[in-house]
């Protein structure tokens, strides 16, 4: 069990009492030499000499790019609406993790350096002195921010928390201050090809063993292709769909999706990677060279579209980003000019009556759904405002009988991360994750009483694993987190599906 104490769950969120540093020791570790360099970053582990010329240098150059950035750092009145909206804030009581109390880190030094007042007033208004000091506190809590933008949703001014978050880390690692985790993934993604430095051997193994296991399962004989030169619809998916549970059953979904919709597809091994962590570390160069990868392989592979699985921080790059990072996408069929998330695809199959589903083979469970944040604050997955909130219910319902919403208050663009989003999926960040995770354990908690929802279905490769870790904690178990497309999987009947069981009993009635 843990070391330190997990927040204890309420029916209603309880606003904690506001606490001076309590986490103030949370940081993931410092990335080293080998894990900044291959993204282009300097130092080892620690400052680099002239890292204050270069913190302002940098933080000048964004706040002439990026005009968002400038008018944050100018905009906040104080008013308070965000203190209490940030899970980290609500699971730690720490003050710091209150949003606006986080965008004044940068602020405070915005002030000293590029504002009148600060220059010549600094206590006036609240500027500080660039300081080592300074710089470890923010290494810490913009490392407690998953740049999840729930704070942003309540914030008058539109305030967005995790833009600040992602300057500053952008800042941070170009002191020499950059961290392990998301910086060693995306050196494996430019290596490699995947966050999990899976080689294209092993990944053909594993697709390989999915056919055999679907065919084992059902009887019939589903393809997990992988490089498959002209075929239709390129998949990118997180890595974690290859073999991590509940993952892995959403992609066994999918195949079954395509196979029924009688259309050809290619999981591509150089890019088997869905996920972005140039997003995470708000560096767009990293962003732009992790999405120019799948650029690459749609062309090579020669395919007309481009299909996302589920996977929430790739979906919103795919959604907002991708076209400015690797567009134009005119190579691909002009039906589909831009990629396509997976539950629109399924969803179109179900309006199309081109999928035969058996719901009551899910009757053993009662769902809910976790709105992941990056689908639900930053992107639509069809093409009108709300479609990320209603097709996956939509897609939920079309194959589930026992279906309820949690609390409304923490559902939509109102839902709560699962605590481990942003870059903070890692180990050394655990007592955040464990303690970030609260308010959805209470609105889940809430309604596994209330409605005795037995599972709650999600589409974030980050979510799940996150849920996986943190459910035991919170008196669940690990397998109450399933994929949607592993619910899709279960119902969806395919053609020849059952014929051996069929025939088998024939033979046996005839004898
Ligand atoms: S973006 Fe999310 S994690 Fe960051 S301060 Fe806002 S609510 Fe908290
Ligand atoms: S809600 Fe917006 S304006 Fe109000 S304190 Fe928070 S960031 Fe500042």
């Amino acid at each position: 069990m843990a070391d330190f104490e997990i927040p204890e769950t309420h029916e209603f969120p309880v606003i904690p009492t506001v606490m001076e540093g309590v986490m103030s020791h949370s940081a993931p570790f410092l990335a080293k030499a080998q894990f900044q360099e291959q993204l282009g970053f300097p130092g080892d582990a620690g400052l680099i000499e002239g890292w204050k010329e270069v913190f302002l240098e940098k933080l000048g150059e964004m706040l002439g790019k990026y005009r968002s950035l400038l008018v944050f750092m100018d905009i906040c009145v104080k008013c308070g609406a965000c203190t209490d909206k940030c899970h980290y804030f609500l699971g730690t009581g720490d003050a710091k993790n209150m949003p606006v109390a986080r965008q004044d880190l940068l602020r405070k030094v915005y002030r000293r350096y590029f504002t009148f007042a600060g220059k010549y007033f600094p206590k006036l208004v609240g500027a500080v002195d660039l300081t080592e000091e300074v710089v470890t506190e923010m290494y810490s809590y913009y490392h407690q921010c998953s740049e999840c933008r729930r704070c942003s949703v309540f914030c008058p001014y539109g305030i967005d928390t995790a833009e600040v978050t992602m300057a500053a880390r952008d800042i941070l690692a170009h002191i020499g201050m950059g961290q392990k985790y998301s910086n060693e993934i995306i050196g494996k993604v430019f290596k490699i090809g995947n966050n999990l430095g899976l080689p294209e051997p092993a990944l053909a193994d594993t697709l390989e063993g999915l056919e055999e296991e679907v065919e084992e399962d059902i009887g019939v004989k589903v393809r997990y292709p992988l490089d498959e030169k002209g075929a239709d619809i390129l998949l990118v998916t997180p890595s974690a769909d290859f073999f991590a549970e509940p993952h892995v059953d959403g992609l066994i979904g999918y195949g079954k999706v395509f196979h029924a919709a009688g259309v050809s597809w290619t999981v591509s091994s150089k890019a088997s990677e869905a996920a972005n962590f140039g997003l995470f570390i708000g560096n767009y160069e990293n962003m732009r060279e992790i999405s120019l990868r799948i650029r690459d392989a749609a062309k090579e592979l020669g395919v007309k579209r481009i299909i996302f699985g589920e996977c929430g921080h790739a979906w919103r790059v795919a959604y907002s980003f991708l076209n400015t990072l690797a567009g134009p996408w005119d190579f691909l069929d002009p039906n589909y000019p831009v990629p396509q998330h997976i539950l629109d695809f399924t969803s179109d199959c179900l309006d199309r009556g081109i999928l035969n589903i058996d719901k009551s083979e899910n009757d053993w469970m009662t769902l809910t759904f976790h709105d992941s944040c990056n689908v639900a604050r930053a992107s639509r997955i069809g093409s009108y405002p709300g479609s990320q909130f209603t097709i996956p219910r939509k897609v939920i319902k079309a194959v589930c009988n026992n279906f309820y919403d949690m609390a409304p208050e923490t559902i939509h663009d109102a839902t709560f991360c699962c605590g481990g989003g942003g870059g903070l999926l890692t180990d050394d960040l655990m007592e955040l994750r464990l303690k970030g995770a609260l308010p959805r354990m209470e609105a889940l908690k809430n309604v596994i009483d209330d409605k005795g929802v037995t599972h709650m279905a999600a589409i974030c490769a980050i979510c799940k694993s996150q849920f996986t870790k943190v459910l035991p904690y919170y008196g669940m178990t690990m397998d109450q987190i399933v994929s949607v497309h592993q619910l899709v999987s279960s119902a969806i009947i395919l053609e020849g599906q059952g014929d051996e069981d069929e025939s088998a009993a024939d033979t046996e009635e005839a004898a």
